[in-house]
């Protein structure tokens, strides 16, 4: 046992989890940080208000210029950081905004993801190296309008015409559609769920923009029309036939999701500490009473917890050891806390809490997308209960 003292307490680090952290992942989470703190966070709260995320190419392109787009893939121009490393990326863009967050993980925890896993040779060279950079932003459909959590329920469907697929059908709450140059779309065909790789000027497909959104305001939101779009023979996936090859993507996306949900939750509880701290009633600083101190200590717990077992996560998907009834644990514990974060530190702020000169009803509005996309909570809950009791209760 060492008899040096302990190091001082940090506020921002109560736990000392940076020791658990390697140089190089400590220079992935600065660097993202600092690109946030100077691209995003002067402007957030305008794009917000305006509900837009301009510049969103320009945007890509310097994500693709910092690696953080197809973070943990390998080659074809991708970063090949480790899972932590990406997570700690994403806990960093989503303490911008949830946005921009979702931004990256569409393009490359599902859209990038598909094609490198389930992709051809071709399909890789040709689209992954653009979506590295940010030069080609991509898209994921697998959500309608009937069906949301069911997907298997698909309406959308290719048929074989002769050597090309006929697509046709509709997308909803497609993140990055309508800015998308490559459209990654699961349809029912006769041998079962496929998905195909669209380019989104081929004749009949659209993506109209879904607006009048009161949560994700700085992301773009579409729907996908598929009016029989015609595709040549290797514009499907070839090597996943059926919901696995969609939900493998999930997976991976939803755990990006575990981090990303501690960064609102960071960022809300830097704002309600740094208010408490400051802001007099009765004569003293708010945080000196003992209510704002039984929040504020409620809070960093769940926040150090969830970054916790965040991390726990990106070392079992780093040894290859981590299952999906875990990432579900974790998104379903970290995004629900993360939002019970924002909601406290909202009554800490007072009425300056509804203001958008702080983040915290941004971040708490936003949450409540990133509580329903990516498998809801029920959804989440249901996995848990399947894997807890063997029964399964999804139907
Ligand atoms: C901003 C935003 C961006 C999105 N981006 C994408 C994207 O890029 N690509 C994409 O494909 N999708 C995307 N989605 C869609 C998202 O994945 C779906 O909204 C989600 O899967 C839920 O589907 P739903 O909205 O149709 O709700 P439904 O499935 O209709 O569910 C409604 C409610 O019923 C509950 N419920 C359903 N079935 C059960 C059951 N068996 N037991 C108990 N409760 C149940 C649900 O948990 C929920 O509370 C996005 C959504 C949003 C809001």
């Amino acid at each position: 046992m060492s008899s040096s003292a302990p190091p001082p307490f940090d506020p921002a680090d109560p736990l000392g989890l940076d020791d658990l952290l390697a140089p190089e992942e400590k220079a992935v989470r600065d660097t993202v940080r600092s690109w946030a703190a100077d691209r995003v966070m002067p402007h957030i709260a305008e794009w917000y208000e305006r509900g837009e995320l301009p510049g969103i190419r320009e945007l890509a392109r310097e994500l693709g210029s910092i690696g953080a787009l197809g973070m943990s893939l390998e080659g074809y121009g991708c970063a090949g950081a480790s899972a932590v490393q990406y997570g700690l990326a994403c806990l960093e863009l989503e303490a911008a905004d949830s946005g921009i967050r979702s931004l990256v993980s569409v393009q490359g925890s599902l859209a990038m993801y598909a094609i490198h896993r389930y992709g051809s040779e071709e399909q890789k060279q040709r689209w992954l190296p653009r979506m590295a950079s940010g030069e080609a932003i991509g898209c994921f459909g697998l959500t309608e309008p009937d069906h949301g959590s069911d997907p298997a329920g698909m309406r959308t469907h290719a048929k074989r015409d002769g050597g090309d697929w006929v697509l046709s059908g509709r997308k909803m709450w497609i993140t990055n559609g309508s800015v998308a140059s490559v459209a990654v779309v699961w349809a029912r065909t006769d041998e079962g769920v496929r998905g195909f790789v669209v380019p989104t000027d081929t004749p009949g497909f659209s993506a109209p923009e879904i607006r009048h959104k009161w949560s994700l305001r700085a992301s773009v939101t579409s729907e996908l029309v598929m009016d029989g779009v015609r595709l040549p023979a290797d514009a499907v996936l070839p090597e996943v036939t059926g919901l696995r090859g969609p939900l493998s993507c999930l997976n991976h996306a939803r755990y990006g999701i575990v981090w990303g949900a501690m960064g609102a939750a960071r960022s809300s509880f830097e704002a309600a500490l740094g208010y408490a701290r400051t802001r007099e009633q009765f004569g003293r600083p708010i945080g000196g009473f003992q209510l704002t101190q039984a929040k504020l200590a409620d809070m960093a717990l769940e926040l150090h917890k969830g970054i916790l077992l965040a991390h726990h996560l990106g070392r079992r998907m780093d040894a290859g050891r981590l299952r999906p009834e875990q990432v579900s644990f974790g998104k379903l514990n970290n995004v629900r806390e993360a939002i019970e974060i924002c909601r406290t530190s909202r009554t800490i702020l007072g009425a300056n809490g509804i203001s958008l000169e702080y983040p915290v009803m941004r971040h708490a509005t936003n949450l409540e997308s990133v509580l329903t996309y990516e498998g809801t909570v029920e959804m989440h809950q249901l996995v848990l209960g399947k894997a807890l009791t063997g029964v399964d209760a999804f139907r």
